[in-house]
């Protein structure tokens, strides 16, 4: 817990109030929505990040002791996973829509929370995730990275067992629930929108007041403050649309089998020099932060789905499907998400699924009988 008290001291929310309230023309609903996000971020930080102290990359506190505290981390949905690009199931989901993206924040913190550098913002829009495999609305809480020892390897996710040298990952709850304590408790509580990085020749200018404030976060629990906010899409890859998704957990304690994984196809570009910023910090020991990814899990009984802008074939459908006459679109998450099924609305096509299927199946059946029937009348009257 100390790691993640630090930033929630009141440094963040102090200094935003006196500078944001002299600024002027904030209002109200400005502030509200500053401090709810704020709130909300320090809330998934200590949960997210909780008990610090209780988990490490190496060793003892390594990853394959996790379970020995967290029952979660030994579960059967856990994150993260290498997805094999030749079995995903290729589906055109919904566009996601993202709002508040491209808004500056007022304010943005960077903390080393000794595990990972942390990013919390406080700004007049709160950004928000909806559409493709989600079912309803995600709101930012915050943002931070996995990284290895050198340019081979870091990244959590692997794509056909290549690991890139880095990932980001942007952490949302679902608003229904609140906050990301509460959104714990739910399977469909929170999702990441995850990048992979790669290594460019040249620095990626996006990120250049970023990789000079890691210099000032370096010792575990410091905090600094960007002079400059950038938007979120300042941080992102160009591409939105083609990624991998599916089912999946916290990949650090407590495990939480409770994460959307959206794991975007086009990495994001940095310099060997500017990844190389990410290892020299030092984790709560005092030690170099090198390393910060959990290995792979097993994928179990679990899909991965990559969208696409491809049509997708009506035949690559039925393959695990019966079929949906109407069209592509209506190939979601549903297997996975048959728990929430009560909630879904008659709006949903998942749920036209059933009746259509029914309808298109019994009178095939009853075909085959009546063939059956002919068969074996003209049978006995051959015999005869
Ligand atoms: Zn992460």
């Amino acid at each position: 817990m100390k790691a993640t008290d630090r930033p929630a001291n009141g440094y963040c929310s102090r200094s935003y109030r006196r500078g944001g309230g002299g600024g002027g023309g904030g209002g109200g609903r400005g502030s509200v929505s500053g401090n709810v996000m704020l709130i909300a971020s320090i809330l998934v930080l200590s949960v997210h990040y909780g008990h610090a102290q209780d988990f490490g990359y190496d060793g003892a506190k390594g990853p394959s002791h996790w379970g020995e505290q967290y029952n979660s981390c030994t579960g059967k949905h856990q994150s993260p996973i290498n997805i094999n690009s030749l079995d995903v199931k290729k589906v055109n989901l919904p566009p996601l829509v993202f709002q508040g993206f491209d808004v500056a924040p007022r304010e943005t913190n960077l903390t080393n929370n000794g595990h990972t550098v942390v990013v919390t913002m406080e700004s007049e829009v709160t950004p928000t995730v909806t559409g493709g495999p989600l079912k309803g609305v995600y709101e930012y809480s915050q943002l931070h990275f996995h990284w290895g020892d050198n340019d081979t390897f870091g990244s959590e996710d692997m794509i056909d067992n290549h690991r890139f040298p880095m990932e980001l990952h942007i952490v949302f709850f679902k608003q229904e629930y609140k906050n990301a304590r509460t959104a714990l408790n739910h399977p469909d509580g929170l999702t990441v929108l995850a990048f992979f990085y790669e290594i460019a020749p040249i620095d990626n200018p996006m990120y250049t007041e970023f990789i000079e404030l890691l210099g000032n976060v370096t010792g575990s629990h410091l905090s600094a403050r960007f002079d400059t906010p950038p938007s979120l899409k300042d941080l992102l890859a160009e591409d939105l649309l083609h990624y991998y998704t599916y089912d999946g957990s916290l990949t650090t304690p407590p495990c939480s089998e409770v994460v959307t994984w959206i794991d975007f196809k086009e990495p994001i570009l940095l310099s060997h020099a500017q990844v190389q910023a990410f290892r020299a910090l030092e984790d709560e020991e005092g030690h170099p932060l090198t390393h910060n990814f959990r290995p792979v899990q097993p994928i179990g009984d679990r899909v991965v789905l990559f969208n696409t802008d491809e049509m997708i074939k009506q035949v690559e459908l039925d393959e695990e499907h019966p079929p949906e006459p109407e069209g592509v679109d209506t190939n979601k998450l549903e297997p996975a998400k048959s728990a929430s099924d009560e909630a879904k609305s008659p709006k949903d096509p998942s749920n036209r699924k059933h009746p259509r299927n029914a309808a298109s199946t019994l009178p095939g059946a009853a075909r085959w009988t009546l063939f059956a029937l002919a068969l074996a009348l003209i049978a006995q009257v051959v015999r005869c």
